[in-house]
């Protein structure tokens, strides 16, 4: 491979490091070669270094590249925003949708949602198993530059939508090879993990052979996960007082496991998943967006004071519909504040974290990215501060975290590459993209016979 060529960003405006003492440095400069930062100080300090292009930063605002813990990335973008608020739950459609992607139309949908994520500023995220046709896909990963933690979307037992089903030994002799296949690919940008689709659709057998498999390949695997008074009460029927204490009694937990949702825990439940380590990816604007109930149901502040390490995750585009982690963080910070009518709650400074380095542990890419310190790789997010919604600057995370969202987002680096640049990027055409997406969508419509009314209002 030839050699990257080195960066320079210099003097920018603020730069956010998310390093151990969460320094802001003003005016400052960061050295990137051969896709990692070798320095990171005061312009002034780093006056005297060059780099085969510098990128003048006066006047952004520079944060660590964003992780999204839970993106399903498929079917999606061809036939967003279909479901209408008063038709209740979509996951049968949704399934139903995904299943009857073809190849070529999970190609495009996936590069039309990758191009969505890295001009928010997004550099890795996990599609917890939505891809069907991953050998497809891995042109987008490839020509986009972002990250990748993928895995085979499986479960052995009856679910109320439709699933990838298979014997729990079929599906343990699927994901296996997939690790295999997969993990580490694209200099390390792509990862591979075991995703059982959920405890209720999966037998005790099939998830502790998919985490034996996570633990050889020292990778990960993910679940959605739920509770509440109702699951408690089924799960009490066999035995265990909750869902999260199924899992620790099979062996589930641990800290490469990320449970996604994880609405509706109790005291114990928390105390089981910070004392395996266990992590959890949480989707504050679907849960917001679906009347979860965040004030009965959501815990994320239990969760962090016992040191459990959270991600954020934009779900679905017809769940949260964006896949702006800067919108997404900012929901973080404030339903908490509503939901316990305390301002102190979910300070700005932990929802950013929850975006970069919290997020990037949650993920156990926490030692690779999410903070902007020498020897990491370089993952950067550069905000152009020369938009209405960044004046006046004096405290550049709350403006971001409340201020503005991931259109203020100019250039991102993964990796050391430069794949938006000045709003742009250049692995593939927009329009025609576009086009093309909207017009699988009605064939895929066509084709489901999944119809909703376009709109309550008439279009004439
Ligand atoms: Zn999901």
């Amino acid at each position: 491979m030839a050699a990257m060529p080195s960066l320079k960003i210099d003097n920018a405006r603020y730069v956010v490091t998310v390093d151990p003492q969460r320094r802001i440095v003003r005016d400052a400069s960061i050295l990137i070669d051969n896709g990692r930062i070798t320095r990171v100080g005061k312009a002034a300090e780093l006056a005297g270094t060059s780099a085969d292009r510098v990128i003048d930063a006066r006047q952004f605002v520079v944060t660590p590249g964003f992780v999204n813990g839970h993106m399903h990335i498929s079917y999606a973008h061809a036939v967003r925003g279909i479901f209408p608020d008063d038709a209740g739950s979509p996951l049968n459609h949704v399934f139903t949708l995904q299943l009857a992607m073809t190849e070529e139309e999970e190609y495009a949908t996936s590069l039309l949602g990758i191009v969505e994520l890295l001009k928010s500023g997004t550099v890795c995220f996990v599609d917890p198993g939505s891809t069907k046709f991953p050998d497809a896909c891995l042109q987008a990963y490839e020509d986009s530059g972002i990250r990748v933690l993928m895995g085979d979307c499986v479960s052995d037992r009856d679910a109320p939508f439709p699933l990838p089903r298979y014997s729990a030994s079929e599906a343990i002799d699927r994901t296996g090879p997939f690790i295999k296949k997969w993990h580490g690919r694209l200099n390390g940008r792509l990862r591979a993990w075991a995703m059982p689709f959920s405890a209720e659709t999966c037998s005790a057998d099939l998830l502790r052979g998919l985490k034996r498999l996570a633990d050889e390949h020292r990778t990960s695997l993910t679940l959605h996960h739920n509770s509440g008074a109702k699951a408690r009460q089924d799960y009490q029927k066999q035995g265990a007082p909750s869902p999260t204490q199924y899992l620790e009694s099979i062996g589930l937990l641990g800290p490469n496991v990320v449970l996604a949702h994880v609405l509706g825990i109790d005291a114990a439940e928390i105390d089981c998943i910070a004392r395996t380590g266990t992590t959890a990816a949480m989707c504050p604007v679907t849960a917001a967006k679906g009347g979860r109930g965040v004030g009965e149901h959501g815990r994320l502040p239990e969760l962090l004071a016992k040191g459990v390490k959270v991600a954020l995750g934009c779900d679905s585009p017809n769940n949260s519909n964006h896949l702006d982690i800067v919108r997404a963080l900012n929901m973080a910070a404030i339903q908490y504040k509503d939901a316990r009518q305390d301002m102190k709650q979910i300070p700005a400074e932990t929802a950013l974290e929850l975006a970069t380095l919290t997020g990037a542990q949650a993920l156990g890419v926490g030692d690779e990215i999410g903070s902007l310190e020498p020897g990491k790789k370089a993952d950067l997010v550069l905000f152009d501060t020369q938009r209405p919604e960044w004046q006046t600057l004096f405290n550049p995370i709350n403006n971001l975290v409340y201020n503005a969202d991931g259109r203020s987002v100019h250039t991102v680096i993964v990796d050391g590459r430069v794949v938006v640049d000045a709003y742009r990027q250049s692995f593939v055409d927009e329009s025609r993209l576009f086009a093309r997406v909207q017009e699988m969508g009605e064939k895929l419509l066509a084709r489901t016979g999944v119809s909703f009314p376009r709109s309550r209002w008439p279009i004439v």
